[in-house]
């Protein structure tokens, strides 16, 4: 009785939403599920594509998860994290990206009941963690190194990972070409880090099979003044200058102001203007050089007398193709032509300007510290082309981390149901609830060869069974198989070199473990109004157990004065 007397007490401003408890977790964790809906189909060789288009717009036609995430515009802040895990995993290995999605999706789906039942988020958090360290070592243990192999061998096996990435993307038809391609770039690049040493540029037109690989640097011809066309095209073994200076006639009547008061001294301003720049064009040519490029822009007089002294120049070239052609040919970018010395010119085997479809290419191939590689890439659609790019990108990715840690699972969910059953057998020794935890975790980990017989339209349940026949022989003999795409029943996928880097699924599985106890550990979420008006429908969010992850979705969360 006396509790009704008790004023109420205003804690949070008017207008100010809440909801808390379990129905809010719930609601986090329906939009979460309703997030990895959205990915699931995009698994493996034959998932599907996504065509996403935005207000301005743009088409974007993309199997990779990370891409779709990124444009699906989550409003929901707990879905959100999913987005980031996506992100990191991108930038931390670069594939995998669906699998983190679909997994932190898959267990917080296996939570779900529980915490419907009143298990306390801790225990599942803290079951899950224990679940996805073990699972982590025993990925390690699982790991097939190839380290110690002969190059010729470790181009092949690096090549076997480039595929399994490529396979589940639109350039799949051609994996092995450009698996091949793949390698041979990032083995010619080094332990180089910057991943910008392999330039990819897209040429619209003819076919994929015209795509091509140089040994070197490759770009798109700049803009060119008259005079141009009498340069020559092709040198062997030139001397290369870069530069970042204009060399060009400049109007000055922004710059400068000069008053005169004799209309003769006119022309000695003018010849000055002449002279500065002819002899700037006098040290590069003295310089030896035969190629002249530059950041900023090379004007008619200077292609002119260029052209009369057979060199070569190209103005304006972006910058991070010039940094390319400086790492490749061993040269150094000049802000100044006095003083040019030996040291700082570069060269290469063969520089030529060449026809690529319908547009002309400076490449320069044979480059002498090999730090640098070109995809030139051909095909079709420009959506096509963009998503050939982003495919080569987690090719590429893979193979730089299969060579740095060089040891590689089974995928084709051979390795996921290894894990898994790995982990219904510990929880076995398990007294007490979390025995039903790590099956919890252990049962969603089989969401991976699921999915993939899903999508191929496989009776997933058929294959599942057999898959887990064979992992729990005693021998161990089954532990390597996974889905076999291409029959619908189950195979050795080590032995199909169904490859990917260890790396891959252990930062899967701990980043979608983090997420996962990051949704379980949040109990309340606090909005207040004034930052609901300012974000704007984004402010429409957050709320409600309908779970739509995407906008709308709003339902009802417990209010509270
Ligand atoms: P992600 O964005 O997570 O990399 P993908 O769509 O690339 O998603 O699919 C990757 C999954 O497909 C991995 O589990 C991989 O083992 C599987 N996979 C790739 N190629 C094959 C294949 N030839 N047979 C069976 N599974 C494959
Ligand atoms: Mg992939």
């Amino acid at each position: 009785m006396a509790s009704m007397m008790q004023p109420q007490i205003i804690l949070l401003k008017e207008g100010t939403d809440t909801s808390q408890g379990k129905p809010q977790l719930i609601s986090n964790i329906n939009a979460v599920m309703a997030v990895a809906d959205v990915v699931r189909t995009t698994l493996g060789p034959r998932g599907m594509d996504k065509l996403i288009h935005d207000d301005k717009g743009n088409t974007t036609i993309s199997n990779d998860g990370a891409t779709i995430m990124k444009l699906l515009d989550i409003v929901h802040p707990g879905a959100k994290i999913l987005v980031d895990i996506a992100k990191s995993q991108d930038s931390e290995v670069g594939d995998g990206t669906t699998t983190v999605v679909l997994l932190a999706g898959e267990f917080l789906r296996e939570a779900k009941p529980f915490i419907e039942d009143g298990v306390h988020p801790q225990n599942l958090i803290r079951s899950f963690r224990t679940a996805s360290f073990m699972a982590v070592e025993k990925i390690k243990e699982l790991a097939v190194s190839i380290e110690g192999k002969s190059l010729d061998e470790k181009r092949s096996l690096l090549a076997k990972c480039a595929a399994t990435t490529l396979s589940s993307k639109l350039i799949g038809g051609e994996k092995e070409f450009f698996a091949k391609m793949v390698v041979d770039a990032v083995i010619s690049i080094g332990n180089d880090d910057r991943l910008n040493m392999i330039g990819i540029k897209k040429v619209p037109g003819g076919t994929m099979r015209d795509s091509f690989l140089v040994n070197g640097v490759a770009f798109k011809k700049t803009f060119s003044y008259a005079g141009f066309e009498q340069q020559p095209k092709k040198f062997l073994n030139p001397k290369i200058l870069l530069l970042n200076i204009e060399l060009e006639l400049k109007s000055e009547k922004e710059n400068a102001e000069i008053r005169l008061s004799d209309p003769l001294q006119y022309q000695s301003i003018v010849d000055a203007e002449w002279n500065i720049i002819y002899a700037k064009l006098d040290k590069c040519v003295q310089s030896g050089a035969k190629i002249v490029l530059s950041r900023l822009a090379i004007g008619d007089l200077a292609t002119q007398y260029f052209a009369d002294r057979d060199i070569f120049c190209a103005g304006r070239v972006a910058e991070d193709d010039l940094h390319r052609v400086a790492a490749a040919t061993g040269s150094a970018v000049q802000t100044s032509v006095n003083n040019v010395i030996e040291e700082v010119l570069g060269s290469c085997e063969v520089f030529e300007e060449k026809q690529v479809g319908n547009e002309r290419f400076n490449i320069f191939s044979g480059c002498p510290s090999g730090q640098t590689a070109t995809i030139v890439l051909r095909g079709g659609a420009d959506q096509f082309i963009e998503e050939a790019e982003r495919s080569l990108h987690d090719a590429i990715m893979i193979v730089r981390r299969a060579m740095k840690n060089s040891t590689v699972v089974a995928g084709g969910g051979a390795i996921d149901m290894e894990i898994s059953r790995y982990l219904w057998q510990h929880a076995r020794n398990i007294a007490g609830k979390s025995q039903l935890f790590i099956n919890a975790f252990a049962k969603a980990l089989e969401v991976i060869p699921r999915q993939l017989c899903d999508n191929a339209g496989f009776d997933a349940t058929d294959v599942l069974n057999k898959l887990r026949q064979k992992h729990a022989l005693p021998s161990g003999e089954g532990s390597l198989y996974g889905v076999d795409i291409n029959t619908g029943g189950i195979s050795d996928s080590f032995a199909n070199f169904v490859w990917e880097p260890a790396v891959v699924k252990i930062n899967a599985i701990n980043a979608a473990t983090e997420a996962a106890c990051l949704i379980l550990s949040v109990d309340e979420t606090v909005k207040n109004p004034k930052s609901e008006s300012a974000q704007g429908e984004a402010g429409m969010m957050g709320r409600g157990r309908g779970g739509g992850a995407m906008r709308g979705g709003r339902g009802r969360g417990m209010r509270r004065r």
